[in-house]
């Protein structure tokens, strides 16, 4: 059985907890290198305790002094700051595993440092991938870092292609990737009705548990968008051989289709330790904490195709990748400015200890 030596960047958002839960059950094949946060030095406290990391970094230089106050007593845990600090603990050769869970642009500099340093990158982090694309696809093959899909959508693809054949989806027979999307909280909405939505309904997923931006992204759609050019990149791709299909159940997480009329699909209840357990143990399986999909309760599953009218930052998406240069990074700066006054609610439910 392999041992795999982790930092955790953004450990204490929605994914570093998830990301913890699972590591929590496999103490045998699992430690922690390095947790890393934004500006919640108590909540990164906490997690020091549990996990005893070597290294904890703080964002927010503040932050970072608090937390060195808190851990007075474990001198043991080294605490840097700044994103000097997160770039350490991403390519230190002690971890070979990066959860890169950091949420938007801030993600970017620690991520690609762990991919310049060859580690397995477990990428939930999609805006780095929006932001820098070939940049980011060239620096994974010249350091043969090995990164794997988190996103739930990449994830299902990801499990439905040949491993050997990840980069080359048409010499694998593909026709098509069949991206599912739940169409959020806004789906059944009018165009009017959207003007005047608050944040807390934005936030309030039908399916997914998730951190505040994303749960706005989903909303937009934006998320989808984002997630189109995450599948471009990630699959050696162009947008017209993808095609979106809103599935308001979230239980295929998404599809590959072959030109033998083969469609292959990944199911799973909506449960981010599912993807987060295969990228931790792949090629192996271990068990999430995940309780087993019950196909009679869910009954039926529908789809629709995305309302581009409404929902314009899906097409926004599409045409930012096929311009190409820095358009998807403008995307992306576009997305975090506008959509940020929408985050003030609490949206990340923390999962206690085995639950
Ligand atoms: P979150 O807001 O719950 O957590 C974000 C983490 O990043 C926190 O630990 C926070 O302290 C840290 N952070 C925030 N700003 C930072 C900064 N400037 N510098 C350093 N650290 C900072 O977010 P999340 O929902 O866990 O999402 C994380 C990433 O994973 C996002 O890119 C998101 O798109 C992606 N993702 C999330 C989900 C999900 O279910 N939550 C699913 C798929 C993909
Ligand atoms: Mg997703």
């Amino acid at each position: 059985m392999e041992t795999r030596r982790l930092t955790i960047l953004g450990a204490t958002g929605s994914i570093g907890l998830s990301t913890l839960d699972v590591i929590r059950r496999h103490p045998d094949r699992f430690s922690i290198y390095a947790l890393t946060a934004g500006t919640r030095a108590s909540e990164l406290a906490v997690l020091c305790r549990e996990f005893q990391p070597e290294v904890a970094v703080m964002a927010d230089p503040a932050a970072a002094k608090l937390l060195t106050e808190l851990l007075a007593d474990l001198p043991g845990i080294r605490v840097l700051s700044g994103t000097e600090g997160l770039c350490e603990v991403a390519s230190a050769p002690t971890a070979d595993t990066v959860m890169a869970s950091i949420v938007g642009a801030a993600g970017l500099p620690p991520t690609l440092s762990a991919v310049r340093a060859g580690k397995r990158v477990l990428l939930a982090n999609k805006e780095a991938l929006v932001m820098s694309g070939k940049l980011f696809m060239d620096a994974v093959a010249d350091s043969g870092a090995e990164l794997l899909p988190i996103d739930s959508e990449h994830n299902a693809i990801f499990q439905c292609l040949p491993s050997e054949r990840i980069r080359d989806p048409e010499g694998a027979g593909v026709a098509r990737i069949l991206l599912t999307a739940s169409g959020g909280p806004f789906r059944e909405h009018s165009a009017d009705a959207l003007r005047s939505v608050s944040p807390a309904q934005a936030c309030a997923h039908p399916n997914w548990s998730m951190g505040q931006k994303i749960s706005v992204d989903s909303a937009t759609l934006m998320n989808k968008g984002l997630e189109l050019i995450e599948a471009c990149w990630l699959f050696n791709t162009t947008p017209e051989r993808v095609e979106v299909h809103v599935h308001p159940e979230s239980i295929i997480h998404s599809m590959v289709e072959y030109v033998d009329g083969s469609v292959l699909a990944q199911l799973g209840s909506p449960d981010m330790r599912t993807p987060i357990a295969n990228g931790l143990a792949w090629p192996e399986r271990i068990d999430a904490g995940v309780a087993p999909l019950d196909l009679f309760s869910i009954g039926r599953f529908h789809f629709e195709r995305p309302d581009l009218v409404r929902f314009p930052c899906l097409r926004l998406a599409a045409e930012a990748f096929v311009q190409g240069g820095t358009a998807p990074a403008v995307l992306n700066a576009a997305n975090e400015e506008l959509s940020q006054p929408f985050w003030p609610v609490t949206c990340v439910l923390p999962i206690s200890p085995l639950s």
